[in-house]
């Protein structure tokens, strides 16, 4: 990627949402950010978030979908990951914020005195530490577009201070902050008609914030005329060129150039008073989704956790899954089992279909056993196997019980009594007591040993993939395993924590205990799923 850093001082677009939630402002900003990404320029996409919690690390997956973990360690939320897939470049922890850590940090200096005897208030200190975190990626990272996306509702309680914020920074930032509004037309099936009024009463909500959006995004299920456009840019304040329509897509991937056909960067690059130049080919991006369309035969893909009712649980599995059939020219035809409804009994009849088996990582006994079940089922009619994190401690697990015939073999997570502690606590998580943040979490290197399936997925020896757990594989038991027919095959060259086990007599039987789909994009996808998947439809075959 060529990189310009041309613009002299960095732009700021501000993504707000209205009238509902989940209308997909990541997508909307990630989107944008590819367009200009594609002219050239170095972007960046954070995310606010308006909760107290510091990090999502400590919410569970009802609550907040997947927690997204970036390779400096940061526990974050789901949409990182999704600016990471659109511009294939790694976020850190200044990439997503929450009121929890601006509060931390106002309180922090206000201990240590920095306010000189000030009242210390929601405005100028809470929205000065705000704007200070916006502007850290400009001017520390010198990115010439940095794309904040506020999370929540404008609206919301929580999150006028962000809104304060942005109405503060576009006063002082002039021509070089744009305020992209997100928001929803609802078709009403028995009028046969759009509506525009929540929209309008939107825009009037952020105007009375004293915010005037430069460009809204409608959300629609079904075309809008460019007379309803027109209405909302009259009644909105908006220019009619910067009223874009983000009609509902087959894949998020297409939304990008959805946007791209009604000109939105250019409308961004006119409005921040840059140069508009042609428009770029996106061949990457464009051949990718060739291959999607083309796509006529499907790999079944059987995915084993206890969050599948959860539509965001496994986001970037689900994501990683899509990409390494698309790379393999294969629609992914993904299956989700509940791990707790899987048997020993109903496992072949269940998991029968499926050309490959995933099993997800996650915490806490419920749903274990129908991992072994479905372990156990793969492992005994070679069915090819990822286990992720907790997935790759019950291959272990499974192992041992089944093969080496520890009865009662466990995680001590699960068991602290068991008699085979073949996954145990890492010693450094011993005295843990906090939970917040606390875990082996990030990017930690791995050696792969040559002649294993990892390795000849990766085709490198070293590698470094993301962690987020407190236990490990026991290494007083790897003699024994190895024995037996489980292979350590890739190891921490630090700690000598065991990161990948494997079953070499098998067609492809792999358990990491680190998370590739944290790591897999667009235009560079995991090597790990695609392999994965390439032994799924060999196995088909
Ligand atoms: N619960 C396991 C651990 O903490 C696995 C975590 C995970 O799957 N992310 O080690």
């Amino acid at each position: 990627m060529l990189f310009r850093s041309i613009v002299a001082d960095t732009k700021y677009i501000f993504v707000t949402g209205g009238v509902v939630s989940s209308l997909g402002k990541g997508i909307i900003a990630a989107s944008l950010g590819k367009l200009l990404q594609a002219r050239g320029y170095k972007v960046t996409i954070q995310k606010f978030d308006p909760y107290i919690n510091i990090d999502p690390g400590t919410l569970n997956p009802y609550e907040h979908g997947e927690c997204y973990v970036t390779v400096d360690g940061h526990e974050a939320d789901l949409d990182l990951g999704h600016y990471e897939r659109f511009l294939n470049i790694p976020t850190t922890r200044a990439n997503n914020i929450t009121t929890g850590r601006i509060y931390q940090s106002v309180i922090d200096k206000e201990r240590k005195g920095d306010y000189l005897g000030k009242t210390v208030q929601v405005v100028p200190h809470i929205t000065d530490e705000i704007k200070r975190n916006v502007k850290l990626l400009g001017t520390k990272y010198k990115y010439d577009f940095v794309i904040t996306e506020i999370g929540g509702t404008v609206g919301d309680i929580e999150s006028l201070p962000y809104i304060e914020s942005v109405r503060q920074l576009k006063w002082e930032l002039g021509r070089n902050c744009v305020c992209v509004h997100l928001t929803y037309v609802p078709y009403i099936a028995a009028a046969k008609e759009f509506k525009t009024k929540p929209t309008q009463h939107s825009v009037k909500q952020l105007q009375e914030l004293g915010i005037q959006p430069d460009v809204l995004v409608l959300r629609t299920e079904r075309e809008l005329s460019q007379t309803i456009l027109n209405k909302v840019a009259l009644f909105c304040n908006v220019e009619k060129d910067a009223v874009i329509q983000s009609i509902d897509v087959p894949t998020i991937y297409e939304v990008p150039l959805v946007l791209q056909r009604q000109k939105m960067d250019e409308v961004i690059l006119r409005k921040t008073g840059l140069e508009v130049g042609p428009t770029p080919e996106m061949k990457n991006w464009n051949e990718f989704l060739a291959k999607k369309t083309n796509a006529t035969e499907t790999v079944k893909i059987g995915l084993v956790g206890k969050y599948v009712e959860l539509q965001d649980a496994y986001k970037s599995i689900d994501e990683s899954l899509l990409q390494a059939a698309i790379y393999n020219d294969r629609k992914l035809d993904l299956h989700l089992f509940h791990s707790e409804k899987i048997t020993d009994e109903n496992a072949a009849e269940t998991l029968k279909d499926m050309d490959g088996i995933l099993i997800a990582p996650g915490f806490g006994q419920r749903g274990i056993e129908g991992k072994f079940s479905a372990l156990k089922y793969a492992r005994e009619n070679d069915v090819p196997c990822l286990g992720i994190c907790l997935g790759m401690q019950c291959m272990v697990i499974e192992f041992a019980r089944d093969v080496l015939g520890m009865k009662d073999a466990n995680s001590t997570e699960m068991d602290p009594h068991t008699p085979y502690k073949v996954i145990d606590l890492m010693e450094e998580q011993k005295n843990v007591t906090n939970m917040g943040g606390s875990m082996r979490l990030g990017g930690y290197d791995c050696v792969l040993e040559k002649g294993s399936k990892v390795f000849d997925a990766y085709f490198k020896s070293h590698i470094q993939e993301r962690h987020r757990h407190r236990f490990e594989f026991n290494s007083e038991y790897r003699d024994k395993f190895e024995a037996a027919g489980m292979k350590c095959v890739g190891t921490n060259p630090e700690s000598g924590l065991v990161e990948v086990v494997e079953i070499p007599e098998l067609k492809w039987f792999v358990g990491v205990q680190y998370h590739p789909e944290y790591n897999s994009t667009v235009v560079n996808p995991n090597p790990l799923f695609v392999s994965f998947v390439k032994a799924a439809i060999d196995n088909k075959k």
